[in-house]
């Protein structure tokens, strides 16, 4: 018999997130052959021989955790305003002025310091929201980085066209044309979105928000997304400074605002929805509109009023959930372990409840939630027969999760700090027993700084 390419056997549990949400316990297995995984086993009998096999005696293996919104260059400019900023409105004109200033250098190596962040906190797939372009060709640069790095990417092409001239938030000259904008759509759609299920690299159209983005630039993003089979991205309902804007000048809610242009498909998934009504979390069910829930976004510059994000509400409502890094302007963080954990704990604050989100859950909306959201279903966020082997282990048995017999996912987000032990992207390894395959830490870290410095002396 042919040898598999990878096996990984002996792991103390397998949470493989499938339908049944099956956990795998006593010697688990799980083998893998041109990328996707072949066969799942537990126990000595019927394991494949195999060219590489990896030990994961005392390990949890998991899906490769999937971030479902993030913006990669806002590490630049991580921590800076701790506790200066109240409210968005304020929050984009801090940032702004330093953001118009980005280049291809600083966009590269933010990328790669991004992918490595999330890759060391069990991720393996990456979405990056980009709504603001300085140059031409950024997503190139950012598609170029993400498959060097060797982690999946939902790239998300990002707009401002509503200058403030015409009521905008943003800078004078930062919002683009919005026939550039349909162009570039068009472009990159041609040239990098891969529909197949073991895809690397996907498109979806991503308008920043109502207060930077024309009305045209969503319905004419909705209609091109239809054309091509791509999907559809934004911010919306995130904040009071928003709410307010988008009444003045609209007459209605954010969410109804959006309905309204035709974003209510089964294509979008929404970041934040913090402040949805009853009635517009049965529509955004009824339409089949995901959510990427971003909790430390929703509370660290001193918490939204109303926060953070319902997530028990929606899911009730039968509303699909994933999970988000946000920027590292506004988590500061890009770990999506600690995401998945925050995202269990304020479920838990806002309701007064442990049934409000048990570890499973969360591990379930960092999976599976965010693969559905960003359309990947059933090709990743789970170990099963045919899915990717996108694959994470987490040691657990280090001094913090000494005590820990029984529930392995329970210890692994309600205890850490957790880092990931390995892990692989389509079966090739992202994170070798602790460390970035092939990466030089100290010398990313030191050039990602030269472009901060430089970025942050734009600083007002
Ligand atoms: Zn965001």
């Amino acid at each position: 018999m042919n040898k598999v390419d990878l096996l990984i056997t002996n792991a103390k549990s397998i949470a493989t997130m499938n339908d049944s949400r099956e956990v795998i316990l006593d010697n688990g297995w799980l083998a893998v052959q041109d990328g996707l995984i072949v066969q799942i086993g537990t126990g000595s009998t019927g394991q494949p021989e195999a060219i590489t096999v990896v030990d994961a005696t005392g390990c949890l293996l998991t899906p490769g955790l999937v971030n479902s919104h993030q913006h990669l260059y806002q590490n630049l400019t991580r921590s800076m305003k701790p506790n200066g900023v109240t409210g968005l409105t304020e929050w984009f004109w801090t940032y702004f002025p330093m953001w118009k200033e980005l280049d291809e250098e600083a966009i590269r190596t933010s990328v790669r310091l991004g992918l490595f962040e999330l890759a060391l906190s069990g991720c393996t797939t990456a979405t990056d929201h980009e709504y603001i372009h300085p140059f031409p060709y950024l997503m190139d640069a950012v598609i170029e980085e993400a498959a060097e790095v060797g982690m999946r990417l939902m790239a998300v092409r990002g707009s401002m066209t509503l200058g403030p001239e015409l009521g905008g938030v943003c800078l004078p000259g930062m919002a683009e044309d919005e026939e550039d904008v349909i162009s570039d759509s068009i472009r990159l759609i041609k040239k990098w979105h891969d529909p197949k299920p073991s895809a690397m690299v996907q498109i979806a159209l991503g308008p920043s928000n109502l207060m930077s983005s024309t009305k045209t630039v969503f319905t004419r993003s909705a209609e091109i997304a239809k054309e091509y089979g791509v999907r559809l991205h934004t911010h919306i309902a995130d904040d009071p400074d928003e709410t307010e804007y988008v009444l003045e000048h609209f007459g209605k809610t954010p969410l109804e605002v959006l309905e309204s242009l035709g974003w209510f498909t089964e294509a979008t998934w929404c970041a934040h929805v913090v402040y949805p009504s009853e009635a517009e979390m049965q529509r955004l069910a009824a339409a089949g509109v995901s959510v990427a829930h971003c909790p430390s976004a929703t509370v660290i510059d001193g918490g939204l009023p109303g926060g953070p994000t319902p997530v028990r509400d929606l899911l009730n409502a039968g509303v699909n959930v994933g999970i988000g890094c946000d920027g590292a302007t506004a988590g500061d963080h890009q770990s999506m372990w600690m995401e998945t954990k925050t995202a269990l704990l304020l479920s838990r604050l806002r309701e007064g409840t442990v049934q409000a989100m048990t570890a499973m859950d969360a591990l379930w909306l960092a999976t599976r939630g965010s693969a559905k959201a960003i359309g990947r279903e059933g090709n990743i966020g789970q170990l099963s027969i045919g899915a990717n082997a996108d694959i994470a282990i987490w040691k657990m048995d280090g001094i913090q999760y000494a005590g820990s017999l029984v529930d392995d996912v329970t210890a692994l987000l309600q205890g850490g700090p957790a880092q990931v032990w390995s892990s692989w992207v389509g079966g090739a390894p992202l994170v070798r027993e602790g460390k970035l395959v092939g990466i030089n830490v100290e010398e990313e870290v030191s050039r990602h700084t030269k472009s901060a410095r430089r970025l942050q002396s734009f600083s007002q």
